[in-house]
């Protein structure tokens, strides 16, 4: 298993101090980027119960999501995210998007995600919704 020392996955500093307590539950995303690179650290380190909570698919069992999850992780090797667009999602944003790229061994994801707050509520959490576009290299 993976060690909580050293660097984040999503490249901004330390995972203790970056995405590790949004995985624990110590804090929450204040932007969709934050969420989205959380989200990203998340792949990088099997987090899949923080993934699960952060994605809402009501349409397919948890079961079934957590096992696709599960394998995604195991195949995948994530080796570094780059930012390239960021619309709305702010601190006082109800939505947004985020564009970025994502490195793995075999080569590279980019990808323009959807995110929301939940319920729509200005002090819901962040959540993803959906790809906008995918385009895998
Ligand atoms: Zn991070």
């Amino acid at each position: 298993m993976s060690t909580d020392q050293g660097p984040c996955p999503c490249g901004g500093g330390a995972y203790q101090s970056c995405c590790a307590p949004l995985h624990r539950g110590e804090q929450r995303a204040s932007t969709a980027e934050q969420l989205m690179r959380s989200r990203y650290a998340a792949f990088a380190k099997g987090e899949l119960e923080y993934l699960l909570a952060t994605h809402l698919e009501a349409d397919v069992p948890e079961a079934e999501r957590r096992q696709q999850l599960r394998r995604s992780c195991r195949a995948t090797r994530w080796m570094g995210l780059s930012i390239l667009s960021c619309t709305d999602g702010g601190v006082g944003d109800l939505e947004g998007t985020v564009g970025f790229e994502a490195r793995h061994r075999e080569g590279l994801l980019r990808e323009l995600s959807f995110f929301q707050r939940r319920g729509g509520c200005s002090d819901g959490d962040w959540l993803y919704i959906k790809a906008l576009n995918t385009h895998a290299g």
